[in-house]
Parts: structure tokens; sequence; C-alpha cells
């Protein structure tokens, strides 16, 4: 009965042993999985001349700023202050300073947004999504990956014939020194 009763015993504790390695591996793949992301996310923001943090750019964005340029978000149709402005001057990522379009550019497309018909080239990067079901061109700042907006085939035929569709909140304008 006694052996019976240990053999139960280290049973058991195999059986425990087995359970504390199980867990273990479980950790150590969830860590190394973690590891990994965070070495591709750094890997990513390496690519640009301004990186960084999350945590750093919640800090000198305002919100509506912070989740249109670095959570990819939209601002509400004829929400932004720059959307009738006509004024002469550069606009700027207002993340980074990066000059982006030019006032000669911008023109009224009637969606809301404010809408130009070229960036100023060099200083945006394009990207593919599908966030809304279908195949859009997402536009970035080149300098520090800020979220701007999106370019479609229906602008001016006159001129580009090109639409880029961008959040105004994403921008700040710098007027022309007269
Ligand atoms: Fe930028």
């Amino acid at each position: 009965m006694v052996k019976v009763d240990e053999i139960k015993k280290i049973g058991m504790n195999k059986k425990l042993v087995l359970v504390f390695c199980i867990v273990l591996a479980g950790c150590q793949g969830n860590s190394q999985n973690k590891k990994m992301a965070v070495e591709n996310s750094d890997e990513a923001a390496a690519s640009y001349k301004v990186t960084k943090t999350e945590a750093e750019w919640q800090k000198e964005l305002t919100p509506e700023q912070f989740y249109v340029l670095r959570k990819a978000a939209t601002e509400n149709a004829f929400s932004s202050d720059l959307l009738d402005n006509k004024k002469k001057g550069v606009y700027v990522c207002a993340a980074c300073g990066t000059e982006l379009f030019k006032s000669e550019h911008k023109f009224d497309s009637g969606t809301g947004w404010p809408s130009f018909d070229r960036e100023i080239p060099g200083n945006v990067a394009y990207d593919v999504d599908y966030k809304i079901g279908y195949k859009r061109t997402e536009e970035h700042c080149a300098v520090c990956g800020g979220h701007l907006g999106h370019v479609f085939d229906d602008g001016p035929s006159a001129t580009t014939g090109q639409r880029h569709c961008i959040n105004g909140v994403a921008l700040k304008f710098v007027p022309t020194d007269k």
C-alpha cells in the first residue's frame, strides 16, 4: 500500500513538473513573440528620420492629431480650419514640420477635407490600405511616418488628375512672408 502511494505521489509530481514546463514554455513563447513584434516595429520606425515612441508622440500632439497622425484615424468632414484657407504658404506636417503641400496646389474638392492636386515631391510616402473594404492609396509624411490621408484619381483633370484628400489636423499652415 505504501509503495502504491509513493508511486502515485511520484506520478503526481511528474504531472506537476510537466504542467510547470508547459506554462513556462507558453510564457517564453509569448515573450519571444512580443520581443519580435517590438523589434519589427522598431525596425519600421528606424526607417524614418524622425522617430519617437508612442508615449512621446502622445505627449507632443493633441489627442486629435495623435489619433489621425499616429493611429491613421480620419477627422470629421468639414471640421478643419484649413479647409477654406486660401492664403499663400506651405502646409507642413503637424508632427515634424516637414513641408508637404503648397497652397498653389490646393483646390476645393467639395469633400470636406483639404485637398491638393500634388504633394511636395519626396516628402510624402505612399502605402496601400484596405481599411474600409476596398483598396486605397494611403499617404504619410516621409520623415516621421505620420498618417496624412489618401490619394485618389478623381482630382482636377486640367492639372494632375490627383486628389490628395488630407486630414487638416495632420497639417500646420505656414504663410508666405510678405
Ligand atoms: Fe512628419
